[in-house]
């Protein structure tokens, strides 16, 4: 079986995300021609006068008021990743996380409504179940693969999507979701973690607030937690406002990172995506895999959504097990020597972790009964990562 190809968008434009990321956010010649801008660490910024004080927008200051407010470092990552995203501006938030939860409480108050996907990352639900919940605010999932427009009522405020989603990949067709939006004055938020801006341009489909953890592919070497926020002109304000009420900081040391492992993400992207693309074409022959989930698949929900708006994937892919005792899926996960257990993805390395989604969705319904596995295919070569595939077969198979 082989992968259909990427749609027209194709080599062209990747040529010109890999130029852009190689560029942006970064002025040699305004630090002693030192090719990566330095660390700026500061939570004081003193001012020689007090007209000084009063007008911090100008020369020397070029924003910095306070460190919580952000340093140089800052600065320069958030004006890449907007060129990144094609947004207006960005904010660094402290993780993912709270990227998503402060663009969230940015747009909606007591007796809002707001419509979320059933495909959304878990600890997202977790704080609408939770926070929103307490604040009165009444959340509806609604299933990634329908039209939202039957479940849009007078005090929808919000549409959170992300596609693919978590887990198991459901592609969203974002344009139409934020036509409805629009129609009705709602705000679509994108959580955009799994395109990391590269293979999906949220704003060019309508989107007016996306968010990602740039703990994935952005720094992409599993060692930092950092969240953007990318908003239209529309929408900054109001985002910058609510980062600003409560007070979340992003550190410079982790900006500093960040901005670096952004130099390489088209490379590597495209790498994770040849290996992840190897690895599905090998598990389709697998007699212990019941299904592969991967929106390049034909089969995969949204497929035709993903040709028409995606350039491209990254590493990761899910599959679901025939079903199996405890002990067999122990042996299998237990004896990997590339493909290492463990949450999150988006680093240079392998990993794999299990998962239900019957405890994470409440609109849609899994149909599988057997486990299923989330694999991120590192930038090691595919024939080994495959081979430490095989071998946990064979173990599987063994004690089952
Ligand atoms: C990991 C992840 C987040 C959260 O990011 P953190 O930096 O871990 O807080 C949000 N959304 C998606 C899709 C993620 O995979």
């Amino acid at each position: 079986m082989t992968l259909p190809s990427n749609p027209e968008s194709g080599e062209e434009s990747a040529r010109t995300i890999d130029t852009l990321l190689t560029g942006v956010g970064r002025d040699p010649f305004a630090n002693h021609g030192i090719v990566n801008p330095p660390v700026y660490h500061a939570s004081t910024i003193v001012y020689p006068t007090l007209a000084a004080l009063e007008d911090a927008d100008r020369t020397p200051y070029q924003g910095t008021r306070y460190g919580r407010r952000g340093t140089p470092t800052t600065f320069a990552l958030e004006e890449a990743v907007a060129a990144l995203e094609g947004g207006y501006r960005s904010i660094a938030m402290p993780s993912g996380l709270s990227a998503i939860t402060t663009a969230l409480l940015a747009f909606l108050k007591q007796g809002d409504h707001a419509l979320v996907t059933d495909s959304v990352y878990f600890p997202t639900r977790r704080f609408c179940d939770t926070v929103l919940a307490g604040l009165g605010i009444e959340v509806t999932y609604f299933d990634p693969l329908a039209d939202i427009a039957p479940h849009v009522r007078a005090n929808t405020r919000v549409v959170f999507m992300e596609s693919p989603g978590s887990l198991t990949y459901e592609v969203q067709d974002v344009a139409a979701a934020t036509a409805t939006a629009r129609k009705h004055g709602i705000v679509s938020i994108l959580d955009n973690t799994w395109s990391a801006g590269v293979t999906f341009k949220p704003f060019a489909h309508g989107i007016d607030v996306s968010v990602q953890a740039a703990t994935k592919y952005i720094v992409g070497h599993s060692d930092v937690m950092l969240g953007l926020i990318t908003t239209t002109e529309d929408t900054f304000v109001q985002a910058k406002r609510t980062t600003a009420l409560l007070g979340t900081a992003a550190g410079p040391d982790d900006c500093y990172l960040a901005l670096r492992g952004l130099r390489t993400l088209g490379v590597r992207l495209a790498r994770h995506d040849e290996t992840a693309t190897k690895v599905v074409e090998w598990l389709k022959t697998r007699p212990e895999v019941i299904a592969v989930l991967h929106p390049a698949l034909p089969d995969a929900p949204g497929h035709n959504i993903w040709k028409r708006d995606f350039s491209g994937a990254n590493g990761l892919l899910s599959i679901v097990l025939q079903p199996c005792g405890k002990a067999a899926l122990a042996a299998m996960l237990d004896g990997y020597r590339l493909f290492a257990m463990g949450y999150s993805w988006g680093g240079y390395e392998s990993l794999v972790v299990p998962f239900n989604p019957r405890h994470a969705r409440t609109t849609t319904r899994w149909p599988h009964e057997g486990p299923c596995i989330r694999l991120h295919c590192g930038i090691e070569d595919p024939d080994d990562l495959i081979a430490d595939l095989a071998d946990g077969f064979s173990r599987l198979n063994a004690a089952d």
